[in-house]
Protein backbone atom coordinates (compact mmCIF):
# COMPACT_ATOMS: atom_id res chain seq x y z
CA UNK A 1 0.00 0.00 0.00
CA UNK A 2 1.39 3.80 -0.96
CA UNK A 3 1.99 5.14 2.10
CA UNK A 4 2.67 8.77 1.17
CA UNK A 5 -0.01 11.47 1.23
CA UNK A 6 -0.31 15.12 0.43
CA UNK A 7 -2.27 15.56 3.99
CA UNK A 8 -2.92 12.91 6.68
CA UNK A 9 -5.77 13.84 9.35
CA UNK A 10 -5.77 12.55 12.17
CA UNK A 11 -9.12 11.32 13.52
CA UNK A 12 -12.53 11.10 12.13
CA UNK A 13 -14.70 13.67 14.26
CA UNK A 14 -17.68 15.52 12.03
CA UNK A 15 -15.02 18.51 12.08
CA UNK A 16 -11.72 15.96 10.23
CA UNK A 17 -14.23 14.32 7.69
CA UNK A 18 -14.82 18.18 6.30
CA UNK A 19 -11.78 19.14 6.78
CA UNK A 20 -10.52 16.19 4.25
CA UNK A 21 -13.32 16.29 2.19
CA UNK A 22 -12.60 19.68 1.37
CA UNK A 23 -8.82 19.13 0.85
CA UNK A 24 -9.75 16.02 -1.81
CA UNK A 25 -11.81 18.36 -3.28
CA UNK A 26 -9.00 20.47 -4.06
CA UNK A 27 -6.77 18.00 -5.79
CA UNK A 28 -5.10 16.39 -2.46
CA UNK A 29 -4.51 12.77 -1.85
CA UNK A 30 -5.63 12.94 1.92
CA UNK A 31 -5.51 9.74 4.76
CA UNK A 32 -7.83 9.99 7.64
CA UNK A 33 -7.07 7.55 10.52
CA UNK A 34 -9.25 6.87 13.31
CA UNK A 35 -8.53 5.85 16.75
CA UNK A 36 -12.37 4.56 17.05
CA UNK A 37 -14.24 1.72 15.01
CA UNK A 38 -16.99 4.62 13.54
CA UNK A 39 -16.27 7.36 12.36
CA UNK A 40 -17.75 10.63 13.99
CA UNK A 41 -16.24 11.15 17.15
CA UNK A 42 -18.35 12.38 19.42
CA UNK A 43 -21.29 12.82 16.58
CA UNK A 44 -22.20 8.87 16.67
CA UNK A 45 -25.39 6.63 17.19
CA UNK A 46 -24.33 3.29 18.68
CA UNK A 47 -26.11 0.39 20.01
CA UNK A 48 -25.75 0.89 24.15
CA UNK A 49 -27.68 -2.61 24.72
CA UNK A 50 -29.10 -4.75 22.67
CA UNK A 51 -31.52 -3.30 19.82
CA UNK A 52 -31.85 0.05 21.64
CA UNK A 53 -29.08 2.61 19.72
CA UNK A 54 -28.62 6.19 20.65
CA UNK A 55 -26.73 9.33 19.73
CA UNK A 56 -23.40 8.85 22.11
CA UNK A 57 -22.44 11.93 23.02
CA UNK A 58 -24.20 15.09 21.01
CA UNK A 59 -27.49 14.53 20.12
CA UNK A 60 -29.10 17.77 19.06
CA UNK A 61 -28.53 19.71 16.14
CA UNK A 62 -28.18 22.91 16.07
CA UNK A 63 -24.91 24.51 14.67
CA UNK A 64 -24.31 22.78 11.86
CA UNK A 65 -23.05 25.51 9.59
CA UNK A 66 -24.99 26.75 6.06
CA UNK A 67 -21.71 26.80 4.81
CA UNK A 68 -20.71 23.43 5.25
CA UNK A 69 -24.21 21.84 4.03
CA UNK A 70 -23.93 23.50 0.76
CA UNK A 71 -19.80 22.80 0.07
CA UNK A 72 -20.69 19.21 0.79
CA UNK A 73 -24.23 19.44 -0.10
CA UNK A 74 -25.86 17.69 2.77
CA UNK A 75 -29.17 16.60 3.01
CA UNK A 76 -29.38 15.86 6.18
CA UNK A 77 -32.83 13.72 7.09
CA UNK A 78 -34.60 15.03 10.26
CA UNK A 79 -36.67 13.18 12.48
CA UNK A 80 -37.66 16.31 14.77
CA UNK A 81 -37.04 19.83 13.46
CA UNK A 82 -37.46 23.53 15.02
CA UNK A 83 -38.41 21.39 18.55
CA UNK A 84 -40.06 23.26 21.43
CA UNK A 85 -38.15 23.71 24.36
CA UNK A 86 -40.04 22.49 27.19
CA UNK A 87 -38.85 23.50 30.81
CA UNK A 88 -40.96 20.86 33.21
CA UNK A 89 -42.09 22.27 36.30
CA UNK A 90 -42.96 19.78 39.42
CA UNK A 91 -46.78 20.64 39.53
CA UNK A 92 -47.08 20.22 35.62
CA UNK A 93 -47.28 23.90 34.85
CA UNK A 94 -44.52 23.56 31.98
CA UNK A 95 -43.02 26.64 29.83
CA UNK A 96 -42.53 25.78 26.23
CA UNK A 97 -39.85 28.04 24.71
CA UNK A 98 -39.82 28.80 20.93
CA UNK A 99 -37.99 31.33 18.67
CA UNK A 100 -38.25 34.22 20.82
CA UNK A 101 -41.51 33.17 22.36
CA UNK A 102 -42.70 31.70 25.40
CA UNK A 103 -45.77 30.38 26.94
CA UNK A 104 -46.94 29.99 30.65
CA UNK A 105 -45.77 33.50 31.74
CA UNK A 106 -46.98 36.66 32.28
CA UNK A 107 -47.96 39.33 29.44
CA UNK A 108 -44.60 41.41 30.92
CA UNK A 109 -42.48 38.42 30.52
CA UNK A 110 -43.33 37.52 27.14
CA UNK A 111 -42.74 40.48 25.97
CA UNK A 112 -39.27 41.08 27.61
CA UNK A 113 -37.96 37.42 26.09
CA UNK A 114 -39.57 38.85 22.58
CA UNK A 115 -37.02 41.69 23.22
CA UNK A 116 -34.34 39.65 24.84
CA UNK A 117 -34.66 37.41 22.13
CA UNK A 118 -34.37 39.62 19.31
CA UNK A 119 -31.16 41.01 20.71
CA UNK A 120 -29.12 38.30 21.81
CA UNK A 121 -30.11 36.91 17.68
CA UNK A 122 -28.59 40.14 16.64
CA UNK A 123 -25.72 40.12 18.54
CA UNK A 124 -25.00 36.22 18.22
CA UNK A 125 -25.33 37.25 13.77
CA UNK A 126 -21.83 39.25 14.63
CA UNK A 127 -19.99 35.84 16.31
CA UNK A 128 -21.37 33.90 13.59
CA UNK A 129 -19.90 36.11 10.66
CA UNK A 130 -16.73 34.60 12.55
CA UNK A 131 -17.73 31.04 12.58
CA UNK A 132 -16.73 30.79 9.03
CA UNK A 133 -13.19 32.36 8.70
CA UNK A 134 -9.96 31.69 10.73
CA UNK A 135 -9.40 34.89 12.69
CA UNK A 136 -7.53 37.42 12.14
CA UNK A 137 -3.83 37.63 13.59
CA UNK A 138 -3.41 40.77 16.21
CA UNK A 139 -0.46 42.84 15.02
CA UNK A 140 0.49 41.96 11.57
CA UNK A 141 0.11 44.28 8.33
CA UNK A 142 -1.12 41.32 6.37
CA UNK A 143 -4.19 42.68 4.14
CA UNK A 144 -6.55 40.03 4.48
CA UNK A 145 -6.09 40.24 8.48
CA UNK A 146 -6.82 43.98 8.76
CA UNK A 147 -9.45 43.60 6.55
CA UNK A 148 -11.42 41.14 8.71
CA UNK A 149 -10.40 43.10 11.47
CA UNK A 150 -11.79 46.14 9.87
CA UNK A 151 -14.62 44.49 9.42
CA UNK A 152 -15.55 43.19 12.96
CA UNK A 153 -15.24 47.16 13.56
CA UNK A 154 -17.73 47.82 11.02
CA UNK A 155 -20.31 45.03 12.16
CA UNK A 156 -19.69 46.44 15.61
CA UNK A 157 -20.41 49.87 14.56
CA UNK A 158 -23.79 48.62 12.52
CA UNK A 159 -25.34 47.93 15.72
CA UNK A 160 -26.07 51.39 16.59
CA UNK A 161 -24.37 53.46 19.23
CA UNK A 162 -26.46 52.22 22.10
CA UNK A 163 -26.45 48.63 20.65
CA UNK A 164 -22.65 48.19 20.72
CA UNK A 165 -22.22 49.54 23.61
CA UNK A 166 -25.11 47.06 25.09
CA UNK A 167 -22.65 44.28 22.82
CA UNK A 168 -19.48 45.13 24.71
CA UNK A 169 -21.14 45.31 28.07
CA UNK A 170 -22.60 42.20 28.07
CA UNK A 171 -19.98 40.10 26.58
CA UNK A 172 -17.55 39.25 29.17
CA UNK A 173 -20.81 39.16 32.15
CA UNK A 174 -22.71 36.37 33.29
CA UNK A 175 -25.90 35.05 32.32
CA UNK A 176 -27.42 35.15 36.37
CA UNK A 177 -27.44 38.82 36.03
CA UNK A 178 -29.45 39.58 32.77
CA UNK A 179 -32.07 36.80 33.44
CA UNK A 180 -32.56 38.35 37.07
CA UNK A 181 -33.06 41.92 35.84
CA UNK A 182 -35.42 41.19 32.93
CA UNK A 183 -37.68 38.25 33.84
CA UNK A 184 -40.13 37.04 36.54
CA UNK A 185 -40.61 33.27 35.88
CA UNK A 186 -38.28 30.64 37.63
CA UNK A 187 -38.42 28.53 35.05
CA UNK A 188 -37.86 31.11 32.52
CA UNK A 189 -34.47 31.86 33.78
CA UNK A 190 -33.49 28.47 34.75
CA UNK A 191 -34.35 27.96 30.99
CA UNK A 192 -32.15 30.20 29.56
CA UNK A 193 -29.15 29.86 32.04
CA UNK A 194 -29.19 26.13 31.31
CA UNK A 195 -28.43 27.17 27.80
CA UNK A 196 -25.75 29.44 28.56
CA UNK A 197 -23.73 26.89 30.21
CA UNK A 198 -24.48 23.93 28.71
CA UNK A 199 -21.21 21.59 27.91
CA UNK A 200 -19.03 24.14 29.74
CA UNK A 201 -17.61 23.97 33.56
CA UNK A 202 -19.64 27.33 34.63
CA UNK A 203 -22.39 28.31 36.29
CA UNK A 204 -24.72 30.76 35.41
CA UNK A 205 -22.83 33.55 37.77
CA UNK A 206 -19.98 32.94 35.98
CA UNK A 207 -18.39 35.56 33.88
CA UNK A 208 -18.36 34.80 29.97
CA UNK A 209 -21.77 33.14 30.00
CA UNK A 210 -23.47 35.63 27.86
CA UNK A 211 -20.58 34.69 25.49
CA UNK A 212 -21.87 30.56 26.01
CA UNK A 213 -25.61 32.21 25.45
CA UNK A 214 -24.29 33.66 22.34
CA UNK A 215 -22.31 31.53 20.82
CA UNK A 216 -25.31 28.74 21.30
CA UNK A 217 -27.37 31.16 19.48
CA UNK A 218 -25.09 31.33 16.60
CA UNK A 219 -26.20 28.09 15.48
CA UNK A 220 -29.41 28.50 14.07
CA UNK A 221 -30.75 31.44 16.60
CA UNK A 222 -31.95 28.26 19.31
CA UNK A 223 -33.78 26.21 17.02
CA UNK A 224 -32.72 22.26 17.33
CA UNK A 225 -33.51 19.34 15.47
CA UNK A 226 -32.66 15.30 15.98
CA UNK A 227 -31.27 14.24 13.27
CA UNK A 228 -33.40 10.75 11.82
CA UNK A 229 -30.91 7.83 12.63
CA UNK A 230 -29.35 9.71 15.32
CA UNK A 231 -25.95 12.03 14.65
CA UNK A 232 -24.17 9.42 13.20
CA UNK A 233 -26.33 10.12 9.75
CA UNK A 234 -24.75 13.02 9.99
CA UNK A 235 -21.15 11.75 10.29
CA UNK A 236 -22.05 9.07 7.92
CA UNK A 237 -23.08 11.46 4.97
CA UNK A 238 -19.68 13.70 5.87
CA UNK A 239 -17.47 10.18 5.50
CA UNK A 240 -19.22 9.28 2.14
CA UNK A 241 -18.66 13.13 0.95
CA UNK A 242 -15.36 12.60 2.10
CA UNK A 243 -15.03 8.95 0.32
CA UNK A 244 -16.44 10.43 -2.75
CA UNK A 245 -14.14 12.81 -3.13
CA UNK A 246 -11.10 10.47 -3.03
CA UNK A 247 -10.24 10.61 0.58
CA UNK A 248 -8.92 7.24 2.41
CA UNK A 249 -10.35 6.22 5.85
CA UNK A 250 -8.94 4.20 8.57
CA UNK A 251 -11.09 3.54 11.60
CA UNK A 252 -9.68 1.07 14.41
CA UNK A 253 -6.22 2.92 13.63
CA UNK A 254 -4.71 5.30 16.61
CA UNK A 255 -2.08 7.46 15.59
CA UNK A 256 0.81 7.23 18.47
CA UNK A 257 2.98 9.87 17.64
CA UNK A 258 3.48 13.20 14.92
CA UNK A 259 6.66 12.73 13.40
CA UNK A 260 8.52 15.66 13.55
CA UNK A 261 12.14 15.67 12.06
CA UNK A 262 13.93 19.06 12.06
CA UNK A 263 11.20 21.14 13.27
CA UNK A 264 8.75 19.93 10.85
CA UNK A 265 6.11 17.59 10.39
CA UNK A 266 6.76 14.65 7.89
CA UNK A 267 4.54 12.03 8.74
CA UNK A 268 2.80 9.61 11.48
CA UNK A 269 3.22 6.34 13.27
CA UNK A 270 0.20 4.09 14.39
CA UNK A 271 0.16 2.41 17.93
CA UNK A 272 0.08 -0.82 15.01
CA UNK A 273 3.29 0.52 14.05
CA UNK A 274 2.74 1.40 10.63
CA UNK A 275 4.56 4.38 9.38
CA UNK A 276 2.64 7.37 6.53
CA UNK A 277 4.66 9.95 5.37
CA UNK A 278 3.31 13.48 4.62
CA UNK A 279 4.52 17.10 5.01
CA UNK A 280 1.34 18.26 6.32
CA UNK A 281 -0.74 16.21 9.54
CA UNK A 282 -3.99 17.71 10.63
CA UNK A 283 -4.87 16.96 13.81
CA UNK A 284 -8.87 16.69 14.47
CA UNK A 285 -7.53 15.77 18.92
CA UNK A 286 -7.77 18.15 20.79
CA UNK A 287 -5.13 20.35 21.35
CA UNK A 288 -3.79 19.30 24.68
CA UNK A 289 -3.48 15.51 22.90
CA UNK A 290 -2.37 16.74 19.67
CA UNK A 291 0.82 19.00 21.43
CA UNK A 292 1.37 17.00 24.50
CA UNK A 293 0.86 13.47 23.50
CA UNK A 294 1.30 13.19 19.52
CA UNK A 295 3.94 15.72 19.09
CA UNK A 296 4.79 15.96 22.65
CA UNK A 297 6.40 18.99 24.37
CA UNK A 298 10.09 18.70 23.80
CA UNK A 299 9.58 19.60 19.78
CA UNK A 300 7.63 22.45 20.89
CA UNK A 301 8.72 25.87 22.05
CA UNK A 302 8.23 26.34 25.75
CA UNK A 303 6.23 28.72 25.88
CA UNK A 304 3.68 27.25 23.55
CA UNK A 305 4.00 24.27 25.40
CA UNK A 306 2.84 25.61 29.13
CA UNK A 307 0.04 27.65 27.39
CA UNK A 308 -1.49 24.54 25.98
CA UNK A 309 -0.96 22.04 28.91
CA UNK A 310 -2.51 24.83 30.81
CA UNK A 311 -5.71 25.17 28.75
CA UNK A 312 -8.82 24.70 30.94
CA UNK A 313 -10.55 21.85 29.38
CA UNK A 314 -12.31 19.69 32.57
CA UNK A 315 -16.15 18.23 31.12
CA UNK A 316 -18.51 18.40 32.87
CA UNK A 317 -21.79 17.25 30.99
CA UNK A 318 -22.50 13.20 31.59
CA UNK A 319 -24.37 11.30 29.04
CA UNK A 320 -27.50 8.82 30.33
CA UNK A 321 -29.02 6.70 27.78
CA UNK A 322 -32.26 4.66 28.89
CA UNK A 323 -34.03 1.73 27.30
CA UNK A 324 -37.32 1.94 28.21
CA UNK A 325 -40.61 -0.52 27.48
CA UNK A 326 -42.69 2.62 27.10
CA UNK A 327 -42.56 6.08 27.72
CA UNK A 328 -42.69 7.68 31.36
CA UNK A 329 -45.51 9.84 32.61
CA UNK A 330 -44.98 13.12 32.65
CA UNK A 331 -47.76 15.33 33.80
CA UNK A 332 -48.62 18.41 31.73
CA UNK A 333 -47.72 16.86 28.48
CA UNK A 334 -49.53 15.74 25.61
CA UNK A 335 -48.42 12.48 23.56
CA UNK A 336 -46.83 14.68 20.81
CA UNK A 337 -44.68 16.55 23.61
CA UNK A 338 -42.86 13.42 23.87
CA UNK A 339 -41.04 14.68 20.29
CA UNK A 340 -39.82 17.60 22.01
CA UNK A 341 -36.94 19.03 23.82
CA UNK A 342 -37.24 18.48 27.64
CA UNK A 343 -35.27 20.54 30.46
CA UNK A 344 -35.24 20.57 33.87
CA UNK A 345 -34.03 23.52 35.05
CA UNK A 346 -36.62 24.87 37.32
CA UNK A 347 -34.44 28.17 38.34
CA UNK A 348 -31.45 29.57 37.96
CA UNK A 349 -30.95 29.16 41.75
CA UNK A 350 -31.00 25.52 40.62
CA UNK A 351 -28.67 25.97 38.06
CA UNK A 352 -26.24 27.35 40.35
CA UNK A 353 -26.55 25.36 43.06
CA UNK A 354 -26.32 22.17 40.66
CA UNK A 355 -23.10 23.56 39.60
CA UNK A 356 -21.65 24.57 43.38
CA UNK A 357 -20.04 21.20 44.16
CA UNK A 358 -18.62 20.61 40.78
CA UNK A 359 -16.06 23.61 41.70
CA UNK A 360 -14.86 20.86 44.73
CA UNK A 361 -14.87 17.57 43.07
CA UNK A 362 -18.45 16.73 44.00
CA UNK A 363 -20.98 16.07 41.69
CA UNK A 364 -24.41 17.48 41.81
CA UNK A 365 -27.15 16.02 43.81
CA UNK A 366 -29.62 18.13 41.93
CA UNK A 367 -28.70 18.03 38.33
CA UNK A 368 -29.83 20.29 35.43
CA UNK A 369 -31.14 17.52 32.72
CA UNK A 370 -31.62 18.19 28.96
CA UNK A 371 -33.94 15.44 27.23
CA UNK A 372 -34.79 13.43 24.49
CA UNK A 373 -36.85 10.84 23.26
CA UNK A 374 -35.34 10.36 19.86
CA UNK A 375 -36.96 6.99 19.10
CA UNK A 376 -40.32 8.93 19.84
CA UNK A 377 -39.96 9.67 15.78
CA UNK A 378 -37.20 7.23 14.52
CA UNK A 379 -38.24 3.73 15.29
CA UNK A 380 -34.59 2.42 14.12
CA UNK A 381 -33.48 3.54 17.18
CA UNK A 382 -35.40 1.00 19.18
CA UNK A 383 -37.96 -1.89 18.89
CA UNK A 384 -41.32 -1.16 17.95
CA UNK A 385 -43.05 -0.03 21.03
CA UNK A 386 -40.06 0.86 22.89
CA UNK A 387 -37.94 3.97 23.32
CA UNK A 388 -34.90 5.10 24.58
CA UNK A 389 -34.21 8.36 26.52
CA UNK A 390 -31.30 10.87 25.69
CA UNK A 391 -30.35 13.10 28.34
CA UNK A 392 -27.42 15.44 29.17
CA UNK A 393 -26.48 15.65 32.88
CA UNK A 394 -24.65 18.42 34.47
CA UNK A 395 -22.92 18.79 36.96
CA UNK A 396 -20.29 15.62 36.55
CA UNK A 397 -16.92 16.91 36.68
CA UNK A 398 -14.01 14.99 34.66
CA UNK A 399 -11.81 14.70 38.02
CA UNK A 400 -14.41 13.80 40.68
CA UNK A 401 -13.07 13.82 43.98
CA UNK A 402 -11.88 10.39 44.26
CA UNK A 403 -12.60 9.21 40.64
CA UNK A 404 -15.03 8.20 38.96
CA UNK A 405 -15.41 4.79 40.49
CA UNK A 406 -18.27 1.98 39.35
CA UNK A 407 -19.56 2.69 42.87
CA UNK A 408 -18.79 6.44 42.52
CA UNK A 409 -20.88 6.47 38.94
CA UNK A 410 -23.48 3.88 40.84
CA UNK A 411 -24.50 6.69 42.95
CA UNK A 412 -24.62 9.66 40.39
CA UNK A 413 -26.92 7.29 37.96
CA UNK A 414 -29.29 7.19 41.37
CA UNK A 415 -28.74 10.93 41.92
CA UNK A 416 -30.16 11.21 38.11
CA UNK A 417 -32.91 8.84 38.36
CA UNK A 418 -34.08 10.20 41.38
CA UNK A 419 -34.50 13.81 40.06
CA UNK A 420 -36.41 12.69 36.82
CA UNK A 421 -38.32 10.57 38.99
CA UNK A 422 -39.69 14.38 39.96
CA UNK A 423 -41.37 15.03 36.66
CA UNK A 424 -41.89 11.46 35.37
CA UNK A 425 -43.01 9.29 38.75
CA UNK A 426 -42.85 5.96 36.96
CA UNK A 427 -39.72 6.01 35.13
CA UNK A 428 -37.99 3.62 36.65
CA UNK A 429 -40.64 0.69 36.29
CA UNK A 430 -40.03 1.54 32.52
CA UNK A 431 -36.41 0.91 32.41
CA UNK A 432 -35.11 -2.23 31.25
CA UNK A 433 -31.10 -0.76 30.75
CA UNK A 434 -29.04 1.55 30.93
CA UNK A 435 -25.67 3.70 29.84
CA UNK A 436 -24.57 6.06 32.10
CA UNK A 437 -20.75 8.15 30.13
CA UNK A 438 -19.09 10.48 32.23
CA UNK A 439 -16.42 12.89 31.33
CA UNK A 440 -13.90 10.44 31.94
CA UNK A 441 -15.37 7.80 30.32
CA UNK A 442 -15.51 10.34 27.05
CA UNK A 443 -12.46 11.05 27.42
CA UNK A 444 -11.37 7.42 27.09
CA UNK A 445 -14.18 6.06 24.82
CA UNK A 446 -13.81 9.23 22.48
CA UNK A 447 -10.61 10.09 22.80
CA UNK A 448 -11.02 14.08 23.96
CA UNK A 449 -9.16 15.75 26.83
CA UNK A 450 -10.94 15.99 30.22
CA UNK A 451 -14.10 14.74 27.83
CA UNK A 452 -14.60 18.60 27.42
CA UNK A 453 -17.70 18.91 24.74
CA UNK A 454 -15.44 21.91 23.02
CA UNK A 455 -12.25 19.59 23.65
CA UNK A 456 -11.40 23.42 25.52
CA UNK A 457 -13.15 25.67 27.62
CA UNK A 458 -15.08 28.53 25.74
CA UNK A 459 -13.95 31.64 27.55
CA UNK A 460 -12.93 34.62 26.26
CA UNK A 461 -9.76 33.64 26.87
CA UNK A 462 -9.76 30.74 24.83
CA UNK A 463 -12.23 32.75 22.54
CA UNK A 464 -11.76 33.60 18.82
CA UNK A 465 -8.05 35.03 18.63
CA UNK A 466 -6.70 33.28 20.98
CA UNK A 467 -8.14 30.20 20.82
CA UNK A 468 -7.01 27.51 21.69
CA UNK A 469 -4.16 29.13 22.60
CA UNK A 470 -1.96 32.17 21.63
CA UNK A 471 0.19 31.27 18.36
CA UNK A 472 -2.14 28.65 17.42
CA UNK A 473 -5.67 30.09 16.77
CA UNK A 474 -5.53 30.63 12.75
CA UNK A 475 -5.58 26.33 12.74
CA UNK A 476 -1.70 26.34 11.85
CA UNK A 477 0.49 25.09 14.87
CA UNK A 478 3.97 26.48 15.25
CA UNK A 479 5.16 23.73 14.28
CA UNK A 480 6.13 23.67 10.19
CA UNK A 481 3.01 20.91 9.00
CA UNK A 482 0.71 20.95 11.72
CA UNK A 483 -2.78 22.05 12.18
CA UNK A 484 -5.37 21.36 14.05
CA UNK A 485 -8.98 21.83 12.66
CA UNK A 486 -11.09 20.21 15.46
CA UNK A 487 -13.64 21.50 18.71
CA UNK A 488 -10.63 23.31 20.34
CA UNK A 489 -10.08 25.17 17.48
CA UNK A 490 -11.70 28.45 16.06
CA UNK A 491 -14.60 28.68 17.01
CA UNK A 492 -14.91 25.62 18.95
CA UNK A 493 -17.25 22.54 19.66
CA UNK A 494 -20.81 21.70 18.46
CA UNK A 495 -21.78 20.08 15.79
CA UNK A 496 -21.03 22.21 13.44
CA UNK A 497 -18.32 21.60 10.60
CA UNK A 498 -16.97 25.15 11.14
CA UNK A 499 -13.53 24.21 12.41
CA UNK A 500 -13.09 22.03 9.56
CA UNK A 501 -13.79 23.62 7.06
CA UNK A 502 -12.24 26.78 8.08
CA UNK A 503 -8.55 24.60 9.04
CA UNK A 504 -9.30 23.61 4.73
CA UNK A 505 -9.70 26.43 3.68
CA UNK A 506 -6.36 28.07 5.80
CA UNK A 507 -4.46 25.58 4.56
CA UNK A 508 -5.53 25.72 0.84
CA UNK A 509 -5.06 29.47 0.79
CA UNK A 510 -1.94 29.20 2.17
CA UNK A 511 -0.82 27.26 -0.42
CA UNK A 512 -1.75 30.19 -3.38
C1 LIG B 1 -21.86 14.69 26.52
C2 LIG B 1 -21.78 15.58 25.32
C3 LIG B 1 -22.96 16.02 24.73
C4 LIG B 1 -22.92 16.86 23.62
N1 LIG B 1 -24.09 17.27 23.05
C5 LIG B 1 -24.06 18.06 21.94
C6 LIG B 1 -25.27 18.38 21.26
O1 LIG B 1 -26.37 17.95 21.63
N2 LIG B 1 -25.18 19.16 20.15
C7 LIG B 1 -23.98 19.63 19.68
O2 LIG B 1 -23.95 20.33 18.65
N3 LIG B 1 -22.81 19.32 20.31
C8 LIG B 1 -22.83 18.54 21.41
N4 LIG B 1 -21.65 18.17 22.01
C9 LIG B 1 -20.39 18.69 21.47
C10 LIG B 1 -19.95 17.96 20.20
O3 LIG B 1 -20.19 16.58 20.32
C11 LIG B 1 -18.45 18.17 19.94
O4 LIG B 1 -18.09 19.52 20.13
C12 LIG B 1 -18.09 17.79 18.53
O5 LIG B 1 -18.58 16.49 18.24
C13 LIG B 1 -16.58 17.84 18.33
O6 LIG B 1 -16.29 17.40 17.03
P1 LIG B 1 -14.80 17.26 16.51
O7 LIG B 1 -14.86 16.63 15.16
O8 LIG B 1 -14.12 18.57 16.58
O9 LIG B 1 -14.06 16.34 17.55
P2 LIG B 1 -14.38 14.86 18.07
O10 LIG B 1 -15.79 14.53 17.84
O11 LIG B 1 -13.86 14.81 19.45
O12 LIG B 1 -13.52 13.94 17.13
C14 LIG B 1 -12.13 13.77 17.28
C15 LIG B 1 -11.79 12.41 16.74
O13 LIG B 1 -10.38 12.23 16.83
C16 LIG B 1 -10.14 10.88 17.20
N5 LIG B 1 -8.80 10.78 17.78
C17 LIG B 1 -8.31 11.40 18.87
N6 LIG B 1 -7.04 11.03 19.10
C18 LIG B 1 -6.71 10.18 18.10
C19 LIG B 1 -5.55 9.45 17.77
N7 LIG B 1 -4.43 9.50 18.52
N8 LIG B 1 -5.55 8.66 16.66
C20 LIG B 1 -6.66 8.58 15.87
N9 LIG B 1 -7.80 9.22 16.15
C21 LIG B 1 -7.83 10.02 17.25
C22 LIG B 1 -11.23 10.57 18.19
O14 LIG B 1 -11.42 9.19 18.36
C23 LIG B 1 -12.42 11.26 17.53
O15 LIG B 1 -13.09 10.41 16.65
C24 LIG B 1 -21.66 17.29 23.09
C25 LIG B 1 -20.48 16.84 23.67
C26 LIG B 1 -20.53 15.99 24.77
C27 LIG B 1 -19.25 15.50 25.36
Amino acid sequence: MDNKYDAIVVGAGHNGLVCSALLARAGKKVLVLEANEQVGGAAVTREFTEGYSVSACAHLLYQLQPEVRKDLKLVTRLASEDMTTIALSEDGKHLRLKAGSVEGVSENDAEQYRAFHKRMTRFSDLLRKFFNKPPPRLGTKNFKDLMTLGQLGLDLRMLGKEEMQEFLRLIGMNIHDEVTERFEHPLLKGAICLDAVLGTHLGPRSPNTILTYLYRLAGDHGRTSVPAGGMGSVSNELAHAARSAGVTIRTATPVKRIVISNGRATGVDTEAGEHFESLMVISNADPKTTVMKLIGAKHAETGFARRVSHLRAKGNAAKLHLALDGLPTIEGLSKKDYAERIIIAPTEHYVERAFNPAKYGESSPNPVIEITFPSFRDETLAPSGKHVMSAIVQYAPYDLKGAWTAAAKAEFLKVILSTLAKYMPDIEQHITASELLTPADIESEFHMSGGHWHHAELTLDQFLFVRPVNGAAQYRLPIEGVYLCGAGAHPGGGVSGAAGRNAARAILSREK
